[in-house]
C-alpha cells in the first residue's frame, strides 16, 4: 500500500524556485499555492501533500516526523543543526552566501567583537573556529542597521547581490558558507518510507540536472 507523504515547503523566495522544480518532477499542487491562503495542499498524486510554512520551521516539521521531506535553505539547516536530519539532494536553488559584513572601511577592534545576527549558532561556531572572542547579539531582521547604530562591529547575514549591504554603507568581509536550498529528510523517514521517498528524490534529482544543463546552455 502507498503510504501518505508530506513535503514541507519554505515560503517566500525559496518557494518561487521550488515550484518549477516540483513541476519538472511531476508534482503539481491541486491549486495555485501563491494565490491561496491555505497552508496544506493536495497534489496530482493522491498520496502526496504539500505544506507551506515559514522557512525556519521546515527543519522542525521534518525532525519531528510531522513532514516526511522538506525544502530548506542550507543557512536554516546549519542554524537548526540536528544530527537527525539529512540532505539527500542539493536543489541548487536560492543560491547565496552566508557572510560577515561591517561598515565600509571599518577597522575591527582587537578585543571582543560584538556580532549581530539571527544565525546565533552558526556565528558562535564560526568565531570559535576562528579563535575570536565574540558577544553574539540576536536580532530578527534588518541586521544592516546594527553596525550603523553602534550596536555591533560585525553582522552575520545572507548576501546575494550585495545591494542591501551597499545601500546601507556596509561591505561583505568573510565567507562563512555558500548557501543553496536542500531537500531534507529525517533519517527515520528515509528508512521507513524509502519506497515512497526514493522516487521523489530521483525525480527531483533529474529536474535539478536538467535545470543545470539549461543554465549552462543559456
Ligand atoms: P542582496 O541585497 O541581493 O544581497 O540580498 C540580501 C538580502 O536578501 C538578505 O538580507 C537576505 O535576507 C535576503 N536573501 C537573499 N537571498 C536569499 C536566499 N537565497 N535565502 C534567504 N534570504 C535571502
Amino acid at each position: 500500500m502507498t503510504q501518505p507523504l508530506t513535503i514541507a515547503l519554505s515560503k517566500g523566495r525559496i518557494l518561487d524556485d521550488t515550484l518549477p522544480l516540483l513541476a519538472a518532477a511531476d508534482i503539481h499542487p491541486a491549486e495555485d499555492i501563491k494565490k491561496s491562503r491555505k497552508l496544506i495542499f493536495d497534489t496530482n498524486h493522491e498520496h502526496i501533500k504539500l505544506v507551506v510554512i515559514r522557512a525556519t520551521d521546515v527543519p522542525t516539521y521534518v525532525d519531528y516526523g510531522a513532514a516526511d521531506l522538506g525544502v530548506s535553505g542550507k543557512d536554516v539547516l546549519m542554524e537548526y543543526n540536528s544530527a537527525n536530519l539529512c540532505e539527500p539532494l542539493d536543489l541548487n536553488i536560492a543560491t547565496c552566501r552566508l557572510m560577515t559584513a561591517a561598515l565600509k572601511g571599518y577597522e575591527l577592534p582587537d578585543g571582543r567583537l560584538k556580532v549581530a545576527t539571527k544565525f546565533v549558532n552558526v556565528a558562535k561556531q564560526y568565531f570559535a573556529e576562528q579563535g575570536r572572542q565574540v558577544d553574539i547579539i540576536k536580532l530578527y531582521g534588518g541586521m544592516e542597521l546594527a553596525p550603523i547604530m553602534g550596536l555591533a562591529d560585525l553582522i552575520v547575514d545572507i548576501v546575494d547581490t550585495g545591494n542591501t549591504l551597499k545601500a546601507n554603507g556596509l561591505e561583505a568581509r568573510d565567507l562563512i558558507a555558500p548557501i543553496s536550498s536542500r531537500l531534507v529528510a529525517s533519517r527515520a523517514a528515509l528508512k521507513v518510507k524509502h519506497a515512497q521517498i526514493q522516487p521523489i528524490i530521483d525525480a527531483l534529482s533529474g529536474a535539478v540536472e536538467r535545470q543545470k544543463q539549461t543554465a549552462l546552455a543559456d
